[in-house]
């Protein structure tokens, strides 16, 4: 298709939900490797110790290797962690390693010790406005969360313009985001005011299941216009291409998986920023 506008300013995401394996990782990575392909510069962080995103972009993060550690604990400026993905023109990534697992203590005594990302992503010279950097410009940074509400995510949080929650269509979708939409009014409230939850994605969608319709519609009433109209559906291609450290955009691009995440990355671009 037609490759896409860029956002006038850097658009930065967090893509959060404090349960695990609802999608955060696939989706940051398959959105992150989509809007590449769409014509837009990408920068992932991985946020997440266990580093999924990292192997799933084919960025290696054994321990020692330069990561988001270095930029939140010793001010390494991004840009010097940041490296390409091998298999995606125009993604960059900051991987993540196991000493990310410490910083959550480790920044307990420090200064402003949640405004670490934030300072860290601003810092970035190639974020910010397009007319103001040229063609270089990140256009999006996506920051894929640890499944917890803790120092890492609040970084995240207060580092953040937009909220992208991935929600998996299953039993208890909704269970937990009251606890993440209070913790977002905290952070709008005390320390970033403009953070907007401005798209909300459905994860592992089975349109044969009448429980997934189900959930579907209940998430759709709650968040309305927040809700992408794209659903990712459930497919064993999405779940094997981590595997091959690779994302399904690469691993198999005609797959109803990768067709959906285009679509959601689409929206993504073209929709306006809800409140
Ligand atoms: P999180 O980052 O929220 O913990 P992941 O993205 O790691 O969640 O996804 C959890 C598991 O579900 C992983 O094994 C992943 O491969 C699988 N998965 C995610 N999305 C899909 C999908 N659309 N279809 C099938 N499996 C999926
Ligand atoms: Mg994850």
């Amino acid at each position: 298709g037609p490759a896409l506008p860029r956002p006038r300013e850097t658009r930065v995401f967090v893509v959060a939900n404090q349960k695990g394996g609802v999608g955060k990782t696939t989706s940051t990575v398959n959105v992150a490797a989509a809007l590449a392909q769409l014509g837009q510069k990408v920068l992932v962080v991985d946020l997440d110790p266990q580093g999924n995103a990292s192997t799933a972009l084919n960025i290696e993060h054994r321990r020692g290797v330069a990561s988001t550690y270095d930029a939140l604990v010793d001010d390494a400026p991004l840009e010097e962690v940041a490296v390409a993905c091998p298999d995606v023109a125009g993604l960059m990534v900051v991987p993540a390693t196991i000493d990310l697992a410490g910083a959550e203590i480790e920044l307990v005594s420090v200064v402003a010790r949640e405004g670490r990302l934030r300072k860290a992503i601003h810092g970035h010279p190639l974020v910010g406005s397009l007319e103001e950097i040229g063609d270089e410009r990140i256009d999006y940074v996506l920051i894929d969360c640890p499944p917890s509400l803790g120092l890492l995510t609040l970084n995240a949080l207060v580092a953040g313009d937009e909220m992208m929650i991935p929600i998996q269509a299953e039993y208890y979708a909704l269970e937990g985001l009251g606890q993440l939409l209070e913790t977002v009014d905290m952070v709008r409230k005390h320390l970033n005011p403009e953070l907007s939850v401005s798209t909300i994605l459905i994860t592992m969608y089975d349109a044969r299941t009448r429980l997934a319709a189900g959930v579907a519609s209940e998430v759709r009433e709650h968040f309305g216009e927040q809700v992408l109209r794209t659903n990712i559906p459930r497919s064993v291609r999405v779940s094997e291409a981590p595997s091959y450290a690779q994302t399904v955009m690469t691993y198999d691009p005609g797959s109803p998986g990768a067709l959906s995440y285009l679509e959601a990355a689409r929206e993504i671009a073209t929709k306006a920023v809800a409140v």
